[in-house]
C-alpha cells in the first residue's frame, strides 16, 4: 500500500498549486453527499538510471476522464492541458519514486438537494506509491455475493465516485472472508471484473476476457495487455461472456489495472487455478507489461 501521505505535497486544487493540507472541501459539497464525482488513476514509474519519471498513457487516461466527466455534465480542460498540468505537478513535487496520480472532478455546490447544478471543480493529486496488492506469490480471489452495477443504473465504465460503493462492498466482503480480492458477476451471472481491476483467463492457449457489455470498466491496462499478448506473444485474444464455472476450469487467471498492474490469481473460491502456481503466460505478460 502507499506510505503515509505527507500534507506538504503539492496538489492542483481550484486552479492553483497548493499544499495538500490546504486542499479542502466543505461538508455539504454535492459530490461528498451524493457521489457526483469522476476520478482517474494514472501511474508514474521512476527510472533510476535515467533519473526520470515516466507517466503511463496519460493521454488515454485523461481522454477517458474527460468523456466520463461529460456524462455528468462536468467540463474539464483539454487533454493536452491536463497532461501539461500533471507534468508541472510532478516536477513541483520532485518525486524520485513510483507515483500514482489521482485526478478528481466533482460537483462542488454546497447545498442540500440531489439534482446537480452547473458548479463543478477538479483537483489533481500525485502521491508516492508502491504495490497496491502484494501479488508476488499470487492472489486468492473469491466470487462476491454483490453483483456488478448495471450500465443503466450507474455506468461502470464511467469511474463515478458513487459507483465505487459497489467495489467497496465487494472488496470489503472479500477481505473479511479471507480472500485478497473479489470477482464480481453481472446480474445475469457472467463474470465481470475485480473491485478495481479487469480479469483475464488463460484457457487452451487463448487469452479470454469479459466484454465491455458485461459492465466492466474499459481498462487501459486491459487494452495494453491485449495488445501485448497479440503482438509479442502471438496469442489469440477473445472478448466474450465468461460463465462463473469457467473460473474453476481455466489454466491461468490474472487481474489487470493501473494500480494492480498484472496480478496473478493462483486460487479462486478455495480451488487452485490450474496447477495452483503462477502460470507461464501470466509470468510472461507481467514481465512484458512492466518492461513496456
Ligand atoms: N475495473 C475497475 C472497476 C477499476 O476501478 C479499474 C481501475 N481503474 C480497472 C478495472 C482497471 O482499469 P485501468 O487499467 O484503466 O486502470
Amino acid at each position: 500500500m502507499s506510505p503515509e501521505i505527507s500534507p506538504d505535497i503539492i496538489v492542483f486544487f481550484q486552479n492553483r498549486f497548493v499544499p495538500l493540507r490546504d486542499a479542502r472541501v466543505g461538508i455539504l459539497t454535492h459530490a461528498l453527499n451524493y457521489g457526483t464525482g469522476v476520478f482517474e488513476g494514472i501511474r508514474g514509474y521512476w527510472e533510476e538510471e535515467q533519473e526520470e519519471l515516466f507517466l503511463v498513457r496519460p493521454r488515454e487516461h485523461y481522454l477517458r476522464w474527460k468523456t466520463n466527466c461529460a456524462l455528468l455534465h462536468i467540463h474539464v480542460p483539454a487533454v493536452s492541458e491536463l497532461c501539461d498540468l500533471t507534468v508541472e505537478l510532478v516536477a513541483q513535487n520532485r518525486f524520485r519514486s513510483n507515483i500514482y496520480v489521482r485526478p478528481l472532478a466533482y460537483k462542488s455546490a454546497q447545498r442540500i438537494g440531489v439534482h446537480p447544478d452547473e458548479r463543478a471543480d477538479f483537483a489533481i493529486v500525485a502521491i508516492p506509491f508502491g504495490d497496491y496488492l502484494d501479488s508476488r506469490s499470487g492472489l486468492h480471489a473469491g466470487v462476491s455475493s454483490w453483483r456488478r452495477i448495471e450500465d443503466n443504473a450507474i455506468p461502470a465504465r464511467a469511474k463515478i465516485c458513487g459507483a465505487y460503493v459497489n467495489s467497496a462492498l465487494a472488496a470489503d466482503e472479500a477481505r473479511r472472508n479471507g480472500f485478497d480480492e473479489a470477482i464480481l458477476l453481472t446480474e445475469s451471472g457472467h463474470v465481470a471484473e475485480g473491485s478495481a481491476s479487469n480479469l483475464f483467463l488463460v484457457r487452451q492457449g487463448k487469452l479470454i476476457t469479459p466484454p465491455v457489455i458485461d459492465n466492466i470498466l474499459e481498462g487501459i491496462t486491459r487494452a495494453c495487455v491485449m495488445e501485448l499478448a497479440r503482438r509479442e506473444l502471438h496469442m489469440k485474444v477473445v472478448e466474450r461472456h465468461v460463465p462463473r464455472s469457467e473460473l474453476y476450469a481455466c489454466d491461468e487467471m490474472f487481474f489487470t489495472g493501473t494500480a494492480v498492474e498484472v496480478a496473478p490469481i493462483v486460487r479462486v473460491d478455495h480451488r487452485p487455478v490450474g496447477t495452483g502456481e503462477i502460470g507461464p503466460v501470466t509470468n510472461l505478460l507481467r514481465r512484458v507489461y512492466l518492461e513496456a
